[in-house]
């Protein structure tokens, strides 16, 4: 019978692998997981394999008692022995049902614990990769996929490995077992069986080439309602639920078409091995009865041989599906792998960093002749030879038309991307010397779109330093303006927001942000001016806890609203990947035909 493993039903397609020796060798490099618990693991393997040996006595002393009986309805023997027999069996049934429950806890538990800490490891490593490997690739997509993998190993830990184990044992022990008792029945059934292997295999391969596509067309409808549940507040705008259902319905009719052939293969490779199985049965019976019948065997040989036989079918069964899982579990381990090899930009560590050794920067920021290329998008130079000093404590404004290059500048700035020429100093020293979370440490930004955690308001701002205390957290809320509002909600600090929480406005987001950012104080600060505009009342709120989180930071902020950047030190304008202009809000208003006066111009007639 087709054994399901969680994938499938996750609509995951999964990758095959080559049962060759180098992946072998290399999925083998995963069992160092298993390394702490060997001493368990090996003890599991020990009852495992004991246990199946104890099967291989179920038929023998089944024969013996069947012997005994017919001796004595004969009129010789006696039935005590038949007893004795008997209760052995029972006794060995209880022992190997203390076998059972010992290795299948154990693989379970030694399986779950090793799984921890590879889940740990491959998370650790992912959050710790360089922006450009997210670039490259879905994130959804990765974070789904790594869950999908990481069962799939769990599923072989846990179960393939044991079963293959298990079967192997039975089909040796047991085909060694049939010879013993009658090498003439053991040829005949070693005609049939091997030919119904092969059929077996190749059904097999057929079907799971059909059932992968069924998973593939699932997956397309789970990225169907993935989009839709995203942009829901889009889909709901536009009306567009019947749209969006259509689109659903379509994708599930083809999957339909696909699961249902896969279906039909399935059922009819299910009908063949039960008619093959049972007849390869029949004719062992079928020989058997004539051997007997010539007094070549006895009553118990034959009981024995076909429950061997029975056993070694099973284990035969089984191999096809197995052998098909584990092609999987080692595809799985191959993308796993992968990501544990990747380079992450920072070392992943358990728990908070520990005390930064680099003095309190200054924040003198430097742009020398940058150049910079997206490494997703080769061919394209997005900044062009960016010159761009910022003093310590200076506000710099970086403005621009859409699509300009100001975010990817930040991006430089906060070292998610190196630049690919020219150099990125920050007191006078190339930005690729610092210890990356050192550097990232005395930065700080404000973002456009506030990503509140699920959590308290309170451990949302200690998200800028965590372990700090209630009296620091309540000190930047007021200095940010945001004391007052989360004061109000009944549970005050202890309000929870995110996911499963409250929603606050964007205006109270941004204050909950700018709390964080003063709690985390940075040397180098970076606000991302939302686009949209507020009412004045929280704008004023905002601007002025932006105003006591930039005093004494070199603060550089991406406004597209011209308005809120009069005041700062120096503006400079972006265009094109250029630095087309550069001063402050006077000084660039003075060029008759300067492009922020034009910008400007166009924003305060709107
Ligand atoms: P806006 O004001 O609209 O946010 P911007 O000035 O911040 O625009 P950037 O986001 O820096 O502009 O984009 C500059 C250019 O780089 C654009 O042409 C954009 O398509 C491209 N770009 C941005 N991010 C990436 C990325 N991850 N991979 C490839 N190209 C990118």
């Amino acid at each position: 019978m087709a054994r399901y493993s969680r994938n499938d039903q996750a609509g995951v397609e999964l990758p095959k692998a080559k049962l060759d020796r180098e992946s072998i060798r290399q999925a083998l490099e995963l069992f160092r997981y298993l390394r702490p618990y060997q001493g368990r693991f090996g003890a599991a393997l020990a009852a495992l394999f004991l246990g199946s040996l104890l099967s291989l006595a179920f038929p023998y002393l089944a024969g013996s008692i069947v012997d005994a009986a017919v001796l004595r309805t004969q009129g010789g023997g006696s039935m005590a022995g038949a007893d004795r027999t008997a209760l052995l069996l029972l006794g060995i049934l209880a022992l190997q049902a203390g076998l059972s429950y010992f290795h299948f806890l154990s693989f379970a538990t030694v399986g779950q614990r090793s799984l921890v800490d590879l889940r740990r490891d491959a998370y650790a490593r992912m959050i710790s990769l360089p922006m450009t490997f997210f670039a490259q690739r879905r994130v959804g997509e990765l974070a789904s996929r790594l869950s999908a993998d990481l069962i799939q190993i769990e599923d072989t830990v846990i179960g393939i490995l044991p079963q293959f184990l298990r079967q192997t044992t039975m089909l040796v022990g047991g085909i060694t077992l049939i010879a013993v008792t009658s090498l003439k029945l053991t040829g005949i059934m070693l005609v049939s069986l091997p030919v119904l292997t092969v059929v077996a295999v190749v059904f097999g391969r057929k079907t799971r080439k059909i059932s992968r596509e069924a998973q593939d067309r699932l997956a397309d409808t789970a990225t169907i309602v993935e989009e839709t549940l995203q942009g829901i507040v889009n889909v709901k705008a536009f009306a567009n639920e019947g749209y969006e259902l259509t689109r659903y319905h379509e994708g599930l009719g083809k999957f339909l078409v696909a699961t249902l052939r896969g279906a039909r293969l399935r059922a009819a490779f299910i009908a063949f091995i039960i008619f093959a199985l049972f007849g390869s049965i029949v004719l062992v019976l079928w020989s058997g009865a004539r051997l007997l019948q010539q007094g070549e065997i006895t009553f118990g040989e034959l009981t024995r041989f076909i429950l061997y036989t029975t056993f070694v079918a099973g284990a035969m069964g089984q191999f096809a599906e197995l052998y098909s899982q584990l092609q999987k579990a080692i595809g799985a381990t191959q993308r796993v792998r992968e990501l544990l090899r990747e380079t992450g930009e920072v070392e992943p560590l358990l728990g908070p960093a520990p005390a930064s050794r680099l003095p309190r920067l200054r924040g003198d920021v430097v742009f020398e002749s940058v150049h910079f290329t997206y490494p997703a998008r080769q061919g394209v130079e997005v900044l062009h030879a960016i010159n761009l000093a910022a003093a310590s404590g200076e506000r710099i404004a970086v403005v621009g038309p859409s699509g300009a290059g100001k975010s990817t500048l930040i991006s430089l700035l906060l070292r998610l991307y190196d630049p690919s020429a020219g150099r990125l100093l920050i007191d006078g020293r190339d930005a690729r010397d610092y210890r990356l979370t050192e550097l990232r440490g005395q930065m700080a930004m404000v973002p456009q779109e506030v990503l509140l955690f699920g959590g308290s308001i309170a451990e949302n701002i200690a998200y800028g330093k965590p372990g700090v205390s209630r009296e620091e957290i309540e000190q930047a809320a007021r200095q940010a303006n945001a004391h007052d509002f989360i004061q109000a909600f009944p549970e005050g600090y202890g309000t929870l927001v995110g996911d499963r929480g409250i929603k606050l406005s964007g205006g109270q987001r941004q204050r909950v942000a700018i709390a964080r950012a003063i709690l985390k104080n940075p040397a180098i600060l970076i606000l991302d001016e939302a686009t949209s505009s507020l009412d004045s009342e929280s704008e004023r709120l905002i601007q002025e806890a932006l105003e006591t989180l930039m005093r004494g930071r070199t603060s550089f902020i991406i406004a597209h609203r011209l308005a809120t950047v009069r005041h700062v030190d120096r503006i400079v304008v972006i265009a094109g990947g250029r630095v087309v202009e550069s001063g402050t809000h006077e000084q660039l208003q003075a060029l008759t035909d300067g492009l922020y006066r034009r910008l400007a111009a166009l924003q305060f007639r709107e």
